[in-house]
């Protein structure tokens, strides 16, 4: 087989790895014989930021082509059975068609449904919908000790809860069902409101969050009077099928390879920040946006990770407990006086912990940054918060990790070691790996 040379979505990290189409239609090859040291990670549509979805000089196997039938039936009770190949945005274009609604979606909709399990994904509205992992009744993955394995919560539980979220290392998910939820309208109603300090959005988003569908706000963190002053959003149903949305087609641009040099600097990000927040109305803007306009807001420039150039992008997505407001704020408002440059900040709140080995969410408040691959070193320029996050019970989010310390994962994630146990019940050591795994030496 010929080796192939793929690349993170962030563009930092790349890999020669050999490619494997899985049809799951036909039959399913004997993944053994592609045990070698370097093993196999399964890959979806690459959308991970850093290295998850790569496995340098070993295999990569994918099941995007495949010749079963990719029906989108819904049943009465809303459930829907997919293969792990398709992504969310049909998913959900087929569920709001029938009235129903994916409860958890990420914001892109070129992701699969395998790779959203694998990094237990969460939306704008975790407070009150949870992470994906809520939402799965069953899966079929496909292991190394008995091939294909049904799970559930009942059933093989441990390899249930260990693959979701586990990142492609227990096995690969060939079909999931999940249960949808019945909505009465396609529109969400949404309110914009800037707030001109850190402490003003913060107090609103709190008070507010907890009454509204969809939470996020938008953060200028390159501010020097007002570090982490911003615009929140918040979204709810309407109440009637807005059917203008079925025709109006969002205008989408693309940008289809990394440009040759970075457009990102330190004046052009100031100058679109301070653009962006002069120019939103004092008052409070209401508008009607279908649901994946709200949902998908990135998506409206296709490529955009391009604009990086060739070295990239990382992003650093981090939790912190929601006793720990006060570290939230130092690292809200001292990131931008570091030498690395947020170029875009998003903060939510997040709801419960899932039962899943290696949860990321958990009570408390996200940040997401993202920050131009620089230089090698830029990632470790913020190890300092990943050990001040970890003394107080946060977490960094692995599937979108491109540099945490190993030693951290451990204390990040308790229950790292009965995750670990569980591979090796269910996979030839060594089977599963990837570029991510070495990195971390989760094995
Ligand atoms: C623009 C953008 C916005 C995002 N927004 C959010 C967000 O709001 N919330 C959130 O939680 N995440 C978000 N993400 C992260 C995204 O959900 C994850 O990176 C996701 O895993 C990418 O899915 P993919 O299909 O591209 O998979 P890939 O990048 O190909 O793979 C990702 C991981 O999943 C594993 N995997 C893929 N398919 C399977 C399978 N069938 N079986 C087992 N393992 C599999 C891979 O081994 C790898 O570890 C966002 C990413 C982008 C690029």
């Amino acid at each position: 087989m010929d080796r192939e040379k793929l690349r993170s979505w962030g563009g930092g990290h790349s890999s020669n790895s050999q490619k494997l189409d899985i049809d799951c239609g036909k039959d399913i090859p004997n993944l053994l014989q592609y045990v070698d040291e370097r093993g196999v990670i399964p890959r979806a549509f690459g959308n991970s930021y850093g290295d998850q979805a790569l496995n340098s000089e070993g295999t990569v196997a994918s099941i995007l082509n495949y010749s079963e039938s990719n029906d989108l039936t819904i049943t009465k009770e809303g459930r829907i059975s997919i293969h792990g190949g398709v992504h969310l945005g049909a998913v959900l274009e087929a569920a709001i068609h029938n009235s129903w609604i994916l409860p958890v979606v990420p914001g892109s909709e070129k992701i699969s449904i395998g790779g959203a399990i694998a990094a237990d994904a969460h939306g704008k509205n975790h407070f009150h919908k949870d992470s994906i992992a809520s939402h799965i009744l069953e899966m079929n993955v496909l292991t190394t000790k008995e091939t294909i394995i049904r799970c559930s919560r009942s059933e093989e539980p441990e390899l249930f809860w260990a693959t979701i979220g586990g990142l492609g290392l227990t096995g690969l998910i060939l079909r999931a069902t999940l249960q949808l939820e019945r909505i009465e309208s396609n529109e969400l109603l949404v309110t914009s409101e800037k707030f001109t300090t850190y402490d003003e959005l913060f107090n609103h988003f709190k008070a507010e969050s907890p009454t509204r569908s969809y939470s996020v706000a938008w953060l200028d963190l390159l501010s020097n009077k007002n570090p982490g002053r911003g615009i929140i959003q918040f979204a709810d149903f309407g109440s009637e099928f807005n059917h203008s949305f079925d025709q109006k087609k969002t205008n989408r641009f693309e940008i289809s390879r990394p440009l040759p040099f970075n457009t990102i600097s330190k004046l052009n990000c100031n100058s679109f920040n301070a653009f962006k927040f002069r120019n939103h109305p004092s008052k409070i803007l209401h508008k009607s946006i279908s649901i994946p306009g709200f949902l998908y807001p990135l998506d409206r420039l296709i490529g955009w990770n391009n604009l990086y150039g060739k070295k990239g992008l990382f992003q650093w997505q981090i939790v912190v407990p929601h006793s720990e407001e006060i570290l939230l704020k130092e690292i809200i408002q001292t990131v931008g006086t570091l030498p690395v440059l947020p170029t875009l900040a998003v903060l939510k709140r997040l709801g419960s912990e899932s039962n899943s080995y290696l949860s990321f969410c958990k009570p408390g408040w996200t940040l997401a940054v993202d920050f131009p691959n620089e230089n090698a070193s830029s990632r470790s320029l913020l190890s300092e918060f990943d050990r001040k996050i970890t003394e107080v019970g946060g977490r960094v989010y692995l599937a979108k990790d491109s540099g945490l310390e190993p030693e951290l994962v451990t204390e990040m994630y308790p229950r790292f070691a009965e995750w670990k146990q569980i591979r090796k019940k269910y996979s030839q050591e060594n089977f599963w790996q990837s570029d991510f795994s070495r990195r971390l030496k989760l094995d």
